[in-house]
């Protein structure tokens, strides 16, 4: 199956206006000379959608936030909307990230009902799953991903509108990462829920990124297996060498 590869950069909250600008432009810049066989995607932090948005004009990166509330406008002070997001220009959202499930005590149920909503407005979904280290070392890794893919997406997910995301939550940030042959089980189980979950050619057709201390010196082993479809990159996206050296030994 050919799926087309996905480099994408979580900012976290990082970044104040001159920094989120200058990298978004180092980014830009480099991916030009690129023949574009990947989709580049950078989410920044809430306050510099727009600032990096400008920056990017012209190029072919698309912009993408890293979280939104389930309702389109209301009372619920402080929370960003879905329309809000597409209104900034954004085409991809990421929810249900481990720091939102953990920080934010984000449950499945609540990111489905993130994700229909984001759909609703035609934005794209990076949708996070991945077990603990207690989960792991207790054998609970594929059990533990598969419901969490059964349970964060919801009706009317297709390969069009999502792509899924494995993130050990104890490779996030760490350094450590899960041997490429783990990697690949997990991928590999995580078609298989989907191929019940909303059919077989859909599946097979959905991005799986891998996610968590991926490194422009392991990008190449993680990101060149069969069912890993690209990186959502944290800290290394930070920098653009570093970033974009994660894409050139993806292949992109
Ligand atoms: C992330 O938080 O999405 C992530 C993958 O972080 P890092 O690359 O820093 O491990």
């Amino acid at each position: 199956m050919n799926r087309k590869m996905m480099i994408a950069g979580n900012w976290k909250m990082n970044g104040l206006s001159a920094e989120g600008i200058g990298l978004a432009k180092e980014i830009a810049a480099k991916v030009k000379q690129k023949k574009r066989t990947c989709e580049f995607v950078v989410c920044p932090p809430f306050t510099l959608l727009n600032l990096v948005k400008k920056a990017l004009r012209g190029s072919k990166i698309a912009l993408g936030a890293q979280d939104c509330h389930f309702a389109e406008k209301g009372a619920h002070t402080g929370d960003i909307s879905p329309v809000m997001l597409r209104d900034l220009g954004c085409e991809y959202v990421i929810l249900g990230h481990s720091e939102r499930r953990a920080d934010h005590k984000e449950s499945s149920a609540l990111v489905a009902k993130k994700v229909e909503a984001a759909h609703n407005c035609w934005l794209k979904t990076i949708v996070c799953v991945g077990e603990t280290l207690e989960q792991r070392e207790s054998g609970k890794t594929i059990e533990v991903c598969s419901r969490q893919v059964r349970e964060s997406l919801p009706e009317g997910s297709r390969a069009a509108n999502v792509v899924v995301a494995y993130e050990p939550v104890w490779a996030i940030g760490t350094g450590k990462t899960p041997t490429p042959q783990e990697v690949e089980d997990v991928h590999a189980a995580i078609r298989q829920v989907l191929a019940k979950k909303i059919g077989k050619s859909e599946a097979a057709k959905m991005r799986i990124l891998y996610g968590g201390s991926v490194k422009p010196a392991n990008a190449k082993e993680m990101l060149t297996l069969e069912d890993v479809d690209g990186a959502l990159i944290g800290g290394a996206s930070l920098k653009a060498d570093d970033f974009i050296a994660i894409s050139d030994n993806a292949g992109c």
